[in-house]
């Protein structure tokens, strides 16, 4: 058999062959339909591709051990995306509208779902479309909601490697408040110093802490751990709140690890660092090692370098948890 796409393929470049579509029409969102993916016909005025009014969601849905379809922790991806809505005057999708959207999308993608690792990502998305490029200062008087399916292998399908991180102090990844939206121009604005980390100092992310308050990277949240202990920021809106940090703290708890929510400098990090572990928490990759945190030009290994024993736990824990092999206790999972 030929190797399927999505093993071969960078993570979230192919696509199930159906996408859920609702338009608003500046009063309601109509009755969603199920169509071929295929390149959208948008107005080139259309709001979002000059104000950037986008918000999108990243969940996965996952092949349980006993062939079931399971979606992770959809209620909150839902909120959040409304959320993210409502920060850039965008119209929040009715939560069963949405709900319903994502199950269909998964139900129609249910014979291209790979197995673990593998799952299906799924990509909510929401644009303004309104054509009208005066409207810089006013909201979308249209709007496209959709959801697009992306079959993806291990995220680690190259073997787990500790990543380096760059710290940045002067330069925040967005703006307070706006931290919170999981939105297109944030990714823009992170960019250009993510592109700096990897080309100066081959560093895989940029870990962003302005003004010393150590916060998260470009599209990961942060956190520290160690054998008795997981340290993270607690929620403000600098931040994007990130399910996967949530999951973690709280199989974290049920581990017996003491859990901190509590803001850290990057000196504390640093002596954290030396006997503990890091790593970068979300969606796609569940959790990352940080190997090496790279500040003012010193390169501090982070515990042996190599990923730690604990993140490994934890990452095993959550995912046992999405794919059946662990009792779904907290009520997470949404059988499709
Ligand atoms: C999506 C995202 C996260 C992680 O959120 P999850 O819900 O865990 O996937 C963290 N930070 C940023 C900036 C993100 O875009």
């Amino acid at each position: 058999m030929p190797t399927p796409a999505h093993e071969t393929a960078p993570f979230g470049a192919v696509f199930a062959e159906k996408m859920a579509l609702s338009r608003w029409d500046g009063e309601r969102f109509e009755e969603p339909r199920l169509e071929p993916v295929a390149p959208l016909s948008i107005h080139p005025a259309a709001h979002v591709l000059h104000y950037s009014s986008s918000v999108f969601e990243g969940l996965k849905a996952h092949r349980g051990i006993m062939g079931d379809l399971r979606l992770f922790r959809l209620d909150r991806h839902i909120e959040r995306m409304q959320a993210s809505a409502r920060l850039l005057y965008l119209p929040p999708p009715d939560g069963p509208l949405l709900e319903r959207m994502i199950i269909e999308v998964v139900d129609a993608a249910r014979e291209a779902i790979p197995d673990p690792p593998g799952s299906l990502y799924l990509r909510p998305t929401l644009v303004g479309t309104e054509a009208n490029v005066g409207a810089a200062a006013s909201p979308s008087k249209q709007a496209l909601l959709y959801v697009l399916a992306s079959p993806v292998g291990d995220y680690f399908s190259g073997g787990i490697r500790p990543l380096k991180v760059v710290v940045e102090v002067n330069r925040p990844r967005s703006t307070p408040t706006f931290g919170m939206a999981k939105t297109g121009a944030n990714y823009a604005a992170a960019l250009g110093l993510i592109m700096e980390a990897k080309h100066t100092h081959a560093a895989d992310q940029v870990l962003f802490a302005p003004g010393g308050d150590v916060q998260e990277t470009g599209a990961a949240n942060f956190i520290l751990l160690d054998d008795d202990r997981v340290l993270t920021k607690p929620l403000d809106p600098s931040f994007l709140p990130g399910v996967t940090r949530d999951s973690v703290l709280v199989i974290a708890r049920d581990l017996g690890y003491e859990v901190i929510e509590a803001d850290f400098t990057i000196d504390e990090m640093l002596e954290f660092a030396e006997r503990g572990e890091a790593a970068l928490s979300g969606t796609a990759a569940v959790l990352a090692g940080v190997g090496t945190i790279l500040h003012e030009g010193t390169e501090h290994k982070v515990g042996s370098g190599e990923v730690g024993p604990n993140t490994l736990r934890l990452r095993a824990a959550l995912t046992a948890l999405q794919t059946g092999v662990a009792p779904d206790i907290h009520g997470w999972i949404r059988a499709v």
